[in-house]
């Protein structure tokens, strides 16, 4: 039995189609984190599963359970938010045990609980503070707290790591992902960062504009993204996209062409989804381009010029002019392409290079955006 699933779930804000048929399973003790850019329907769809909003049609479920019309009191879920809405005026003890309050638990019971949550997330020495007196990462541990307090079936987070600064954040992801290693309950998560998606998700769900666009593992959604919105939402540096055209396409493969690129063929392409003269795009992640000393037969091949150099200490990315080539990067803009070096590279602004890449390490997304190469190993942790 799933621990969360969704039905046909549709929403729509007046006059705005928010959420399009989304189905979906979740398994328990899954961390599952839905991720997409802002305003595709990610803070909605989690509002949805928690009661905060109702719904058009479609059906939640939890454990088995039809909660489409409960109230968010009777679901079994707790949800933690951005701003971490404790009571100022209430210890961090109170603070944690309000849930359990307000449900008249015994004072035994809402004691034992609030010393549970307060050892796991190390804020024993805190209890009898108040928020004002704790510092942001803190903060967030106690309304993480609050939710442990209550023994849900479901921990439901809403972007809760928005309001800290990056080292906190990456701490905070640490801790929630051995949170729930502890724990084992189901959490699903919202973010618009894929990085937290990448790091903590057991499965991704990618949303679009109402929509799911693929459900996965970090890593199969990298190696294997469906469609060229998925393939350029993860991964940091963004993946490099190139428009061309089909020479031709046929079951020995797909040739194309870009402008100042020679012509590449991607093998093992099922090429019935295209034909000659057809506009497609070709995928390529930073990290599988490569500097090449001189033009090699049978690698693809661009010249390119140095914009910007970021040294990272153990990597080094370039941001490299490429015109002619008609390249495409969300991270370095139109016209341009990044480069990933896993090391120092001497490297400054204004060399001119020669970039090149396996035809194997390409993408090729057919007109309407869908994945046409063949499924690509995935990285085994
Ligand atoms: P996300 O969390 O992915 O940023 P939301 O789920 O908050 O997106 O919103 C999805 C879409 O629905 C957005 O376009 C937003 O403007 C719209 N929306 C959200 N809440 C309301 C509301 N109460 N009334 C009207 N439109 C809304």
């Amino acid at each position: 039995m799933s621990s969360v699933e969704l039905r046909k779930v549709d929403k729509h804000y007046a006059g705005y189609h928010a959420l399009k048929a989304i189905d979906l399973e979740i398994e328990k003790g899954e961390f599952v984190v839905m991720v997409g850019p802002s305003g595709c329907g990610k803070s909605t769809l989690l509002k949805t599963i928690a009661g905060l909003e109702t719904i058009n049609s479609g059906q939640v479920m939890i454990n088995g359970r039809d909660v489409t019309e409960e109230e968010p009191g009777d679901r079994g879920i707790a949800m933690v938010f951005q701003s971490y809405a404790l009571y100022p005026h209430m210890t961090v003890a109170e603070n944690m045990g309000f849930g359990l309050r307000m449900a008249n638990r015994p004072k035994a019971e809402i004691d034992a609980a609030v010393k549970r949550a307060a050892q796991i997330l190390r804020l024993e020495e805190q209890l009898d503070k108040r928020p004002k007196q704790l510092s942001g990462g803190q903060r967030q541990r106690v309304a993480i707290g609050r939710a442990i307090t209550r023994s849900p079936e479901v921990f439901l987070f809403d972007e809760p790591l928005s309001n800290l600064d990056a080292a906190l954040r990456t701490q905070m992801r640490v801790e929630l992902s051995s949170l729930h290693g502890q724990l084992g309950s189901t959490m699903i998560y919202v973010t618009h960062d894929q990085v937290e998606a990448m790091t903590m998700a057991d499965r991704i769900v990618v949303l679009n504009k109402g929509r799911i666009e693929q459900v996965g593992s970090p890593l199969e959604l990298y190696a294997n993204p469906a469609n060229i919105f998925v393939a350029g939402f993860l991964g940091a540096p963004r993946m490099n996209f190139i428009e061309a055209k089909v020479v031709s396409a046929d079951a020995s493969g797909v040739s194309v062409a870009a402008a100042g690129l020679p012509a590449i063929t991607l093998g093992d392409i099922d090429a019935s989804g295209v034909s000659a003269g057809d506009a497609v795009t070709v995928g390529i992640r930073p990290e599988a381009l490569h500097l090449v000393e001189r033009t090699e037969s049978g690698t693809p091949a661009f010249s390119g010029q140095v914009r910007l150099v970021e040294q990272l200490g153990h990597e080094t990315v370039l941001y490299v002019d490429a015109s002619p080539l008609q390249a495409t990067n969300s991270d370095s803009g139109t016209g341009n392409f990044t480069l990933q070096l896993n090391k120092v590279s001497a490297i400054g602004v204004g060399a001119k290079l020669q970039v090149g890449f396996e035809t194997g390490d390409a993408y090729l997304f057919g007109p309407d955006g869908r994945t046409l190469t063949p499924r690509k190993p995935v990285a085994s942790t």
